[in-house]
């Protein structure tokens, strides 16, 4: 009884939160500290009011395709002030929900900025929550994890402080009529859709030929050719800001290539970094690497072995699952004498677009350099656009190593796409043959039946072609 607890977490993300709430189940005696944001990024400004603005986005095109259907639907006007209040009271219900279910695990909250006195002990100072200035408490733990996430990078370029992020994204007064969104990652692509499906203009500026760099090629190819086929969305590839001006009330984004972008907001979708200043790390000696991302070894132990960090401030693979499961393993090994078990190797991903994309397992590229593979596609519009003016393609590329007939990378963009692959993952990640997938009766009229009908090879590619 050293210490005034056994486990203290800081920040109350997804990890932070799935950390403390075990190791209480296990008996320790555990505090958290979060400075702002219960329930951390994912539920207040990320996944969740994400995937409910993609929800809101959806409809526009709903409306238009039920024509085909026989309804005389009329498109009507999207409500962005009502929506963001609808939004923010289910997030404000969300963040409630967090705080009781960690008071009912018999966690102790602190509402404050934590910053390590030494390798034990924290001090917690005012919340950026309370206009008070409250006295400094300082509290000690055995083990300390730090989860204190990431936050949106800015490009460092002129003007950069007229451009938003996602952090205020989620909070705008109003819908821009036109946006510039610079990247082609998640935060970009996520932003694009929901943007265009509300309505406005969006000009998506970003420095590779195809958007979505680390995914499969042929994703990649169909996720542009699917843009390529929206008049809301223009692409401008191969191209760099360099700074932003303001005119009235617009901004000037001056591109490398010439074109100067007109619009009403810059949206920077350019990249994360963990969370950290303010801590202070260097006092207790605490390694960081090139991205300033915390070092751990296999059990998220820093160099001070009774310090941890997990999720976004490591920088492995920063997804929300992850984090989870990475703050489930760490509390079991420290509190449950239990050995928990994640397949890292297949990690199932998603982009909320419109199309949506869903992948898991090798790319193309990646598979061949282990050796030949078969590669299966199949290309087609589902039945729900047969009978609707807009036409939306499914695309779906299955990856099978020719030596063990393992399926080892599946890649789908279409309606739908993270559902099927959230199934599918399981099959990948059990490292399924070809074969299995093949014996597998399918569900009809589904787009998923495709993943369990792929007859013919496409191509055959190894390292050497
Ligand atoms: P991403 O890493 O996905 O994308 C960053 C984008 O910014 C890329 O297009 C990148 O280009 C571009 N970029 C980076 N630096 C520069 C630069 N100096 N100049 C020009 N362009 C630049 O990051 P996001 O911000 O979109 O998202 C952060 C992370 O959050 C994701 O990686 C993901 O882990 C997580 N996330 C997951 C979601 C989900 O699961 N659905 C949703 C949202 C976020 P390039 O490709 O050329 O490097």
């Amino acid at each position: 009884m050293k210490y005034d607890f056994d486990l203290i977490v800081i920040g109350a993300g997804s990890g932070g939160v799935r950390c403390a709430r075990i190791a209480a189940s296990h008996g320790a005696r555990v505090a958290v500290v979060e400075k702002q944001y219960w329930g951390g990024t994912c539920v207040n400004i990320g996944c969740v009011p994400k995937k409910l603005m993609v929800y809101a986005s959806n409809f526009n095109n709903q409306v238009k395709d039920s024509h085909g259907y026989g309804w005389d639907t009329v498109p009507g006007h999207h409500h962005w002030p009502e929506f963001i209040e609808a939004k923010n009271k289910e997030i404000k219900r969300l963040n409630n929900i967090y705080i009781s279910m960690l008071e009912r695990a018999g966690v102790n909250l602190f509402t404050g900025h934590a910053s390590f006195k030494d390798d034990h002990t924290l001090k917690i100072s005012s919340s950026v929550l309370s206009d008070e200035k409250a006295e400094d408490k300082f509290i000690t733990g055995k083990h300390i994890v730090i989860a204190t996430g990431s936050s949106p990078t800015k490009l460092d370029i002129e003007g950069n402080e007229y451009a938003i992020t996602s952090d205020e994204a989620f909070y705008l007064s109003k819908r821009p009529e036109n946006i510039a969104i610079i990247g082609s990652g998640y935060i970009a692509l996520e932003f694009a859709g929901i943007f265009a499906g509300l309505g406005s203009y969006v000009d998506l500026v970003y420095r590779q030929p195809v958007p979505l760099r680390g995914f499969d090629q042929d994703i990649r190819q169909a996720v542009y050719d699917a843009i390529e086929q929206r008049k809301d969305i223009i692409q401008h590839v191969k191209a760099h800001p360099k700074k932003i001006i303001k005119q009235g009330e617009q901004y000037h984004l001056y591109l490398d290539n010439g074109e100067v972008v007109q619009t009403d907001c810059v949206f920077f979708a350019t990249g994360r970094h963990p969370n950290l200043s303010g801590l202070n790390l260097e006092k207790i000696g605490i390694e960081k690497g090139k991205k300033g991302e915390i070092i751990v070894n296999e059990d998220f132990e820093t160099r001070i072995p009774h310090i941890y960090a997990i999720g976004d401030v490591i920088d492995f693979v920063n997804l929300t699952p992850v984090a989870i499961a990475q703050g489930h393993a760490l509390a079991d090994r420290l509190f449950g004498n239990k050995i928990r078990k994640s397949n890292y190797d297949y990690i199932p991903k998603a982009v909320f677009f419109n199309p949506p994309i869903g992948s898991i397992g090798l790319t193309e590229e990646e598979a061949a350099l282990r050796g030949a593979v078969d590669i299966y596609i199949s290309n087609f519009t589902s039945m729900r656009y047969s009978l609707t003016e807009r036409k939306v393609k499914t695309f779906i590329k299955m990856i099978v190593d020719q030596s063990s007939q393992k399926v080892v990378g599946l890649h789908i963009v279409g309606d739908d796409a993270p559902e099927m692959l959230q199934g599918f993952s399981v099959a990948v990640a059990a490292g399924l043959t070809k074969a299995v997938f093949d014996e597998t009766i399918g569900i009809h009229p589904t787009s998923a039946e495709e993943i369990v009908t792929l007859r013919q090879v496409a191509r055959v590619t190894d390292k050497q072609n």
